[in-house]
């Protein structure tokens, strides 16, 4: 797992400076030439070839900080357009080393060309603190970035082992509600639905706002008003940070919700080709500004980092089954997007928390299926549900068992 903190440093002095100065102009200078020879060439390797010694000749830069620059360019050779302007700067080891001055303050030695270096000092602040308690967590670094405006970028990586999968509760994710996330709280010892939640309503709430905001500085700003774009600027930035912070806000109160019941997270296989339509083209089109991929990642480190057991599960047909009957059902035959109704036994739920009680439940199926049986039930209300439909025909012992169905499931009508 890795984590990036930036840190602030105190202002160099002049003759620190000009070298700091100097190393990004080098190193800004190496990125260009480099990307003079990219036009034709098929990969990385190539473009080492045709451009690592004749640098070496004319650069000061040591042979590693050569290589990261055409790693950049390579990794921006599909966005780049004209010449680079600015840089920052990755170093693995060998070119930094952290150390603490005579007066207790920690700095950062750079090596900028070979057994030339220079100390860059750390200022003391929040994120010092910060940085100090992930190194007694027992988080390590090997990789700094210099930022051009002096700042400096730790990436920290941590090592965690995997928890044994074997909680009792299961914690339905459904990512990509029409609320961010739909959660069910699945008893797997009782077969009840303990509870389930909405996660991220005033993020559906705020994007609406945010978009009708933007649709009225857009027309502004069609009529020539300079106010409006700057505006129309802001706000887009504005938004993309809300939606980030949210984000991770939301995925650490899932993860913590999972923790009050020593429970298991279960969330979708995010799946590209067969993504699922549950939502109208034109409610797809708002909802797809939610960055769902960094959604899940941010569970998944929450997850990893405070040793919740994580499974991702197949979605298939999680949101065509129906929890009542076991019926998979085409279509959600209700005409709205967020309801869902069987058309075996009539019932008709909210999408989302179905989805999300489905997925619950996949997991546990898929969790004890080493246990063949032929009992593919779960028992829910006072029916027997077949699970079967939830389950690929074509999967490796495609028959499951969800345990102790003695006790019927609690109000599962949402
Ligand atoms: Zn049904």
């Amino acid at each position: 797992m890795k984590k990036c903190i930036v840190l602030n440093t105190v202002d160099l002095t002049p003759r620190k400076q000009e070298i700091f100065d100097d190393f990004l102009a080098e190193y800004l200078r190496v990125l260009n030439e480099t990307l003079e020879h990219l036009p034709g060439t098929k990969s990385s390797t190539q473009l080492h070839h045709l451009t690592y010694s004749d640098i070496r000749k004319t650069s000061f830069l040591p042979s590693d900080i050569v290589q990261e620059a055409r790693k950049d360019v390579w990794a921006n050779r599909k966005t780049i357009n004209g010449n680079f302007k600015r840089c920052s700067i990755r170093l693995n080891k060998r070119w930094f080393k952290f150390v603490t001055s005579n007066r207790e303050n920690p700095c950062f030695r750079i090596t900028y060309s070979p057994q030339k270096n220079f100390v860059i000092p750390v200022k003391l602040d929040g994120q010092t603190k910060r940085f100090n308690s992930f190194l007694e967590d027992g988080w390590n670094f090997d990789n700094i970035s210099l930022l051009r405006d002096g700042r400096i970028a730790v990436v920290f990586e941590k090592e965690f082992s995997k928890p044994a999968n074997d909680r009792r509760f299961v914690v339905g994710v459904d990512v990509g509600s029409s609320t961010l996330a739909a959660v069910t709280v699945f008893d797997s010892g009782t077969s009840k639905v303990v509870k389930q939640l909405y996660f991220g309503r005033d993020v559906a709430n705020r994007q609406r706002k945010y978009l009708e905001r933007r649709s009225k500085l857009q027309a502004h700003a069609d009529k020539g008003s300079g106010k409006s774009k700057k505006y129309l600027k802001r706000l887009k930035y504005k938004q993309r940070d809300f939606i980030k912070t949210r984000s991770g806000q939301i995925a650490k109160e899932i993860v913590n919700l999972a923790k009050s019941y020593d429970a298991s997270i279960a969330i979708e296989k995010l799946s590209i080709r067969g993504r699922r339509r549950k939502f109208s083209r034109k409610a797809n089109k708002k909802i797809n500004r939610i960055p769902y991929a960094r959604f899940r990642e941010f569970i998944s480190s929450n997850c990893e980092q405070f040793g919740v057991p994580i499974q991702v599960v197949d979605a298939y047909h999680t949101s065509k089954w129906c929890p009542h009957c076991g019926a998979v059902n085409k279509g959600h035959g209700s005409g709205n997007y967020a309801l869902y109704r069987c058309r075996g036994c009539g019932m008709l739920v909210n999408s989302d928390r179905k989805a999300s009680l489905a997925i619950a439940i996949k997991s546990v199926l898929e969790r004890t299926s080493k246990e063949l049986t032929n009992s593919c039930f779960v028992q829910i209300s006072n029916t027997r549900v077949p699970v079967n439909g939830l389950v690929r025909p074509d999967a490796v012992g495609s028959s499951f068992a969800v345990h102790d169905i003695d006790h019927p499931m609690e109000s599962h009508r949402f």
